[in-house]
């Protein structure tokens, strides 16, 4: 999938061979390459050193059989550099014990290829009885997100955490290690996500993950969303688009484009749930992903905002999002294993000046995601969420050029993400081999230095 254009000129100008030569010279930072996602080509650069000495060692060593894994021999095969390194962590139950990660990671760094991937796995701590377990477990947040800062040439470092009493197979991993250790998780820096001890089932084909799926994406005339109608279309689904009637021939475009369907509607209107609910069960069998992506900002300080700025942002960011699931349900449109995915925000984590009333808005789809994952659990429906940080679209191009330079640069990665990271973090979340991942959100932001 291309690139969007970017206007990164700065980016540009230190690949070339004069600005490169500046650029180090002045010490100016050199934003990497990074690797992404083509289909038939390896997910990692190089192969994936697996060590630790947990439960989850041997369960990854069958989940991930197809990748090319060098197992516990204490390094890379000779001067080939790694594309991935995983440690199992889950064994440490003691402080002293965390020195394993040192001794695991500190050699390889120097051995890690572009965009190489470190992942740690550990045991959910608020499930540990323990307490230095639960301590130690805890530790690993602050060891990840501070590898993930030293790490340079687009390499990052997760930690993923599964829950005490997962299956033996460990099934409900396999889709996360996929992400992760792949091309699909570029701008992905630094976080934590959580899986539940559900099992899941493979795919059929990992490069089909939602084969056979009827997924809504709001908001898919452009920008994020189209991509992300683009994305879920390559990974088998079938694409209801659906956006504002003034967006109409952008949204035929996007909808032909995809094989899928125009739907032009506003997500803010009473019977917007009843349409969408209407429509899958006269020409599909329900809807199984739901892509809450429809949003807007109307930035201004607030003791200067009128009042029709703050309802509109509140109408289409927060109240939409959550009446669309309560209709779905009400009307028994949203499939059994099906899956919600909203969009926040880094501005709902970390706020943002003249953003009280988006800023409020994108913390609320996290509370949503909080609340109803419960609620969902009980038809085996997943939510989760996508906090966006910068991401190069025609709304961060508008943004005057220092403050928009500022924001590409302020982030462990150097640069602004693609729409298309956003949207494999979304086709991660949505598939069905994702059925023990739910209640997380997920920043796509490059390690932003702005929020936790
Ligand atoms: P965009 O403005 O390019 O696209 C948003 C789309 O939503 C538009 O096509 C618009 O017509 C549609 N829309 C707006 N109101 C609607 C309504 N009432 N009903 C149906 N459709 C409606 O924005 P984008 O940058 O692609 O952002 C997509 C999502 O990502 C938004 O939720 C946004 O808040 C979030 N986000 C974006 C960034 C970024 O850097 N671009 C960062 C963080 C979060």
């Amino acid at each position: 999938m291309p690139d969007a254009p970017s206007t990164d000129f700065y980016a540009a100008f230190v690949k070339s061979g004069p600005g490169s030569f500046l650029a180090s010279r002045l010490g100016l930072p050199q934003p990497p390459v990074l690797r992404r996602y083509q289909a038939g080509k390896p997910a990692l650069a190089g192969p994936v050193l697996l060590g630790g000495q947990g439960r989850l060692v041997e369960p990854v060593r069958e989940l991930l059989a197809d990748y090319d894994l060098v197992v516990n021999n204490g390094g890379a095969r000779g001067a080939e550099k790694l594309g991935g390194a995983v440690f199992d962590a889950t064994g440490i139950t003691n402080i002293d014990d965390l020195k394993g990660l040192y001794e695991f990671f500190g050699p390889q760094i120097r051995s890690l290829g572009n965009s190489a991937r470190l992942v740690v796995l550990g045991t959910t701590p608020e499930l540990i009885e323990d307490l230095d377990e639960h301590i130690v477990q805890r530790a690993l947040e602050g060891f990840t997100r501070s590898v993930a800062k030293e790490l340079r040439d687009g390499a990052t470092a997760q930690l993923v955490y599964v829950h005490p009493n997962a299956s033996t197979g460990a099934s409900g991993l396999a889709s996360t290690l996929r992400f992760l250790l792949s091309g699909k998780s570029a701008y992905v820096d630094a976080q934590v996500i959580r899986i539940t001890d559900k099992d899941a089932t493979a795919p059929a084909d990992w490069d089909k993950p939602l084969a056979g799926k009827v997924a809504l994406v709001t908001g898919a005339a452009r920008g994020i969303g189209a991509t992300i109608a683009e994305v879920l279309s390559r990974d088998g689904a079938h694409v209801i688009a659906a956006d504002i009637p003034a967006a109409g021939e952008a949204l035929s475009e996007v909808a032909n484009k995809v094989g899928g369907t125009a739907l032009p509607l506003d997500v803010t209107a009473p019977d917007a749930g009843a349409k969408i609910a209407a429509l899958v069960k006269s020409r599909h069998s329900g809807l199984d992903i739901v892509v809450n992506n429809a949003g807007i900002t109307r930035d201004k300080l607030l003791a200067n905002m009128d009042e029709s700025k703050w309802n509109s942002v509140m109408a289409v960011n927060l109240k939409a999002p959550k009446q669309l699931v309560d209709d779905l349900l009400a009307a028994d449109a949203l499939n059994e294993g099906g899956s919600v995915v909203d969009v926040s925000s880094i501005a709902g984590i970390a706020g943002n000046r003249g953003q009280t009333n988006y800023g409020a808005t994108k913390a609320g789809v996290i509370g949503i995601v909080d609340a109803y994952t419960p609620v969902l659990a009980k038809k085996n429906i997943t939510i989760n969420a996508v906090a966006p940080g910068f991401i190069e679209t025609a709304m961060t191009a508008a943004i005057p050029l220092a403050t928009r330079q500022a924001g590409r640069l302020m982030n462990s990665l150097q640069q602004g993400g693609q729409t298309v990271d956003v949207a494999e973090t979304i086709s991660y979340f949505a598939a069905p081999s994702s059925a023990a991942v739910t209640g997380n959100v997920v920043r796509v932001c490059g390690q932003s230095l702005l929020g936790a």
